[in-house]
């Protein structure tokens, strides 16, 4: 087992799936003890028991990120596990189309309750144990649709511009207090939110990406990694884009 986190404690959100599994799993197998939180209980305990079944140190919490009482309940059970927290991912993350015209306020107060307040939440709940522990960061997941438009995502792309900045905005005000705030902006991963992609859409999205295809969950959790560890002990208010060059062209 390789140690670029030993000593660390995470709380990824959405660690159920997708990038969050990925980072989760990635965080353990270099020493991070890690807390899962995620609305999916059945699958957030998978990959927990996995985890522990490799030896890791790994538990699951029921989280729902839009929920303050809910935050602070998963703050707490990784102090009281773990005896510290260090580390916040802010993961978790909803994805569905529309545009001006067929968006909902229903669908756009969902989106921005998970998305962007999620994070402001996250942070806000888990700010207190991170500067008690010292040597402590954040990382948000943006996306490249935080960074430049699309036709048909309106909300996923507010919701995710707004990230970029809370990210900013903590950084700073925690810069002189031992937490890094950064920002990783995914293009297009391979992941369930992707939904049931058509090989027309398929085809489009390799012909859209440089690198001519969409990135592997470890991608996103290698980047993480490093924001997470003592090697970016400097790093902090950065954007890093995991996007094969797709923003490149913009
Ligand atoms: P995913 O659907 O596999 O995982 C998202 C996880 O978030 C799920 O486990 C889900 O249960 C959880 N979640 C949703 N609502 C929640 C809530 N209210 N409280 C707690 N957990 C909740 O998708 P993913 O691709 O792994 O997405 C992870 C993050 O990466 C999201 O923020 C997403 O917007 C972002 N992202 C993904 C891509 C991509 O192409 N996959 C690109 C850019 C950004």
């Amino acid at each position: 087992m390789a140690e670029r986190l030993q000593g660390k404690v995470a709380l990824i959100s959405g660690g159920a799936s997708g990038l969050g599994k990925a980072q989760a799993t990635l965080y353990a197998q270099e020493g991070a003890a890690v807390l899962i939180g995620d609305v999916q209980e059945e699958l957030g305990r998978e990959v927990a028991n996995s985890i522990a079944g490799s030896g890791g140190k790994a538990a699951f919490i029921g989280l729902d990120v839009t929920d303050a009482d809910s935050w602070a309940s998963a703050v707490s059970q990784a102090v009281t596990r773990f005896g510290k927290l260090t580390t916040l991912v802010n993961n978790a993350g909803i994805f569905h189309p529309g545009g001006i015209m067929d968006e909902t306020k229903d669908g756009w107060d969902r989106m921005i309750a998970i998305n962007q307040t999620g994070v402001f939440l996250g942070m806000k709940a888990a700010a207190p144990a991170l500067l008690a522990a010292g040597n402590s960061s954040i990382v948000n997941i943006s996306s490249l649709f935080g960074l430049m438009g699309s036709p048909g995502a309106i909300s996923y792309h507010a919701s995710k511009a707004a990230v970029r900045l809370l990210s900013k905005g903590a950084a700073l005000e925690f810069a002189k207090q031992g937490i890094r705030v950064n920002t990783i902006f995914p293009g297009q991963i391979k992941t369930p939110i992707l939904g049931d992609i058509t090989p027309e859409q398929d085809a489009a999205i390799k012909a859209a990406i440089p690198m001519g295809d969409a990135g592997d969950p470890m991608d996103v959790a290698y980047a993480s990694l490093y924001l997470a560890s003592d090697e970016a002990k400097y790093v902090s208010g950065a954007e890093l884009l995991v996007d094969g060059a797709w923003h490149a062209g913009q």
